[in-house]
Formats: structure tokens, sequence, C-alpha cells
């Protein structure tokens, strides 16, 4: 039998091919070289400067856009997209944030709804990190329910004139293009807007304290002019975004993990050299209990993840299925990272160890890209056929 890996201990290395592991190795690398050096810094001051440099390097390595194909991306593996996802959120859910949605909400929506001029325009150059993109879905008044929401696009000859606000929205101030949804007079449709489009503005949102080293953003949208080829010709209704939010929320499935993986190991490493009543805290029943609960939960997050990926890249990943994933990987993690601060005592509120700085990430991540509740209520409906969300 092969020796039992306190890193691995279900053997999921085993389930991973030669691709993957380099896919793995290198968007690890890249996190502990450009972002762990730096990472509490940035989230102290709130900021996450030098982000069009680390667009490009994102780029780069083929992490941006990842799973697509064509158009400058790598076509890779859907589990090869989730290593990914979980090895930038190792680092921080702000970086992992940042590449799901330039990947799997800007791109993705471009990818699957756009037309071939809109694709040629913007995907390579999103490929490369030359052009950061985001997606307005969420507005002031309607989150969880955007069905009701109330930007809105007319039209005025054959132009469309846009107008409304969407806030929460990551990389918006930064954003060359923005994927923005609205109302027509034919239902909800998908727009591209270049943000140096006269009548749009994004201010940051400041005071956040969860996802620090990220930026998040309002969107002002007054009298937007566009061309009419400026929407996307293949998404009508709320099908369009909802279908790039299951594809966004794939990768929160690994990514939460990745926060999950950097507090336990922080946690293991300092049971085993912090010493009371004249032992490491890794000798006490308590803490041993910890660990292997938060080790417990950890790996069968990543086995799902693994799971679901293995489905979505045979075509057979069903949005409740992902829901299932989000669900429980979120809210799992979660409860890892505060485990692991209370195994560092006081250390564990420090911007010194990441425990502290993951579990308020974690806050948005539990939130963003539909809240624990809205899970519940996709699951309840698919279990019991009754729609519960009015
Ligand atoms: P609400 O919808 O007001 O919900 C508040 C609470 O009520 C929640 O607990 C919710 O689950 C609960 N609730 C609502 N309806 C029901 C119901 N029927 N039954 C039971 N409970 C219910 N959005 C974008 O479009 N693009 C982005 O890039 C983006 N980035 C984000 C980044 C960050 C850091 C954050 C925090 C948010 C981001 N969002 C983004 C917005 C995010 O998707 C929304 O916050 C989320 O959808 C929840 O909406 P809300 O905050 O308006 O909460």
């Amino acid at each position: 039998l092969p020796p039992f890996d306190p890193a691995d201990p279900l053997g999921l290395e085993d389930l991973l091919d030669p691709e993957d592991r380099a896919v793995r190795d290198t968007v690890r690398s890249w996190a502990a070289d450009r972002v762990l050096p730096h990472i509490a810094e940035w989230y102290e001051r709130g900021e996450l400067p030098g982000i069009r440099d680390l667009a490009r390097e994102l780029g780069s390595i083929g992490a941006l856009g990842m799973s697509l194909t064509g158009y400058g991306c790598a076509g890779a593996s859907a589990v090869q997209y989730g290593l990914a996802c979980l090895e930038l959120e190792a680092a921080d859910s702000g970086i992992r944030s940042l590449v799901s949605v330039q990947g799997s909400l800007a791109m993705y929506a471009l990818h699957r709804f756009g037309s071939e001029e809109q694709k040629e325009r913007w995907l390579p150059r999103m490929a490369s990190g030359e052009v950061i993109g985001c997606f307005g879905l969420t507005e002031p008044d309607h989150g969880s329910d955007p069905a009701g929401m109330r930007t809105y696009a007319k039209r005025d000859g054959s132009d469309w004139l846009l107008t409304g606000r969407k806030m929460w929205i990551t990389n918006g101030s930064v954003a060359g293009v923005a994927v923005v949804w609205a109302g027509t007079d034919d239902g909800i449709r998908g727009f591209v807007v270049p943000t140096d489009t006269p009548g749009f503005s994004a201010p940051e949102i400041r005071h956040k304290w969860s996802l620090r080293a990220s930026v998040t953003s309002e969107l002002v949208l007054d009298e937007v002019r566009l061309p009419a080829d400026a929407v996307l010709p293949e998404a009508k209704g709320l099908r369009g975004p909802l279908s790039c939010l299951s594809h966004a929320r794939y990768g929160i499935v690994w990514g939460s993990m990745g926060a999950a993986r950097a507090s336990f190991e922080s946690a293991l490493d300092y049971s085993r050299t912090r010493e009371q009543f004249g032992k490491p805290l890794a000798g006490f029943q308590l803490t041993q209990a910890k660990l292997a609960d938060m080790a417990v939960e950890l790996h069968k997050g990543i086995l799902l993840a693994h799971h679901l990926g293995t489905r979505m890249d045979a075509g057979r990943l069903r949005p409740e299925q992902v829901s299932f994933g989000k669900l429980n990987n979120v809210r799992e993690a979660i409860e890892i990272c505060r485990t692991a601060r209370t195994i560092l005592g006081a250390n564990g509120i420090s911007l010194e160890y990441p425990v502290m700085r993951h579990a308020t990430n974690l806050e948005s991540v539990l939130t963003y890209e539909g809240t624990v509740e809205m899970h519940q209520l996709v699951l309840g409906k698919a279990l019991t056929g009754v729609d519960a969300f009015r």
C-alpha cells in the first residue's frame, strides 16, 4: 500500500493526469511567487496594486478563460480550470475572483452568446489579460432576484440607450469592457459595453471587510449610447446570465477548498510548534478532533469538486449539481477557516497568518454567485418539485 500522506489522505492525486498536475503546479508556483509575499499588505491596504500586470501574467500562464476554446484561450479541461481556481484561492479569494469574473463571467458570456465580431474583438485581448472584463447583473435593489432589474436599454433609431445602476461589480473600475444585463422591450438582454463609452462610470466601493484585495465597484449607466450590434445576439432572458453564473460557481466549488486548505495547513503547522501545558497543541485530543474533522471536510470537498469537474468535462453537469457543490463547499470552507482560527488562538486574528483573511473573504464567497439560501432553494425545488422562491 502507498504510505499515508497527510497532505492527501484520500490519495486524490491519483485522480489527476500529468497535464492536470502541470496546470496545478504552474498556477501554484505563480501564486507563491506573485501573490503570497504581498497579499497581507494588499489586504490591509484594501487594494490590489498592479492589477493590470497581474492580469497579464495570469493571461500568460493561460489562466484567463482557461476552459474556453479558440480566440487565444487555453482550451483546458474543467478539472484543470478547477485546480487553477483552487490554487489561486489558496493564495486569496480576491485573486480567484479576478480570474472567475474575467474567464467564467465576462469571457464566457462573449464566447457563448456573442457574435463572431464580438468574440474576435474582445476575447484574444481578454485571454492575454490586456483587457479586463466585468459582469454587471446585481443592482442596488435586486440581488438574489435579478428578474426585477431596473437597468433598461431602449431603442433610439438603430442605437441602444442604456440607463441604470449595477452594484457590487467585481473588476468594475479597472475593466475595459463590461457585460451588462438590462431589460428591453424584448426581455432581458446582455450588452457589451466598452467602458470608455460616454455615460459609463464605475466608482469603486470602499470600506469592505471582505475581499479587500479585489476591486469591487458600482456601475453607473447614464444614457450610454451603444450601436445596434452591442447586444449579445444569442442570450435572451435570464437564462443567459444564469448559465454564466453556473460556470463561475463551478470554479468556486474548487476555489473555496483552496482557502480551506491554506487555513488547515496553517493550523496544522501551528499546532505542531505551539506549546501549552508543556506540550504541542497537536498533542491534545481536542485539537486532533478539530484537525481530523477539518481534513475530512476538506478532502471530501475536493473529491466532490473533482466529481463535478469530470461531469462537466463529460457534458453531464446539471446546474442543480453545481448548487450542491457550491452550497456544501463554501459552507464547509468557512467552517474550516473558523476552526483553524481557534487553533491559532490570538494569533488567529492576525494578518501574519492567513486564516482570518480567508475566513472574512469567504463571507463574500458565501453570498455572491447565489447565496446559501438560493442554493438551498434550488436544491429544495429539485428535490420536492415545489418552487419556494416566492
Ligand atoms: P439579497 O438578495 O437582498 O439577499 C439578502 C438575504 O436574503 C440573503 O441571505 C438571501 O439569501 C436572503 N433571501 C433573498 N431572497 C430570499 C428568499 N426567497 N428566500 C429566503 N431567503 C432569501 N454581482 C454581479 O452581478 N457581478 C459581480 O461581479 C459581483 N461581484 C460581487 C463581489 C462581492 C465582493 C460581493 C459581496 C457581491 C458581488 N456581487 C456581484 C453581488 C452578489 O451576487 C449579490 O450580493 C448576491 O446575489 C446577493 O444579493 P444581495 O446582496 O442583494 O442580497
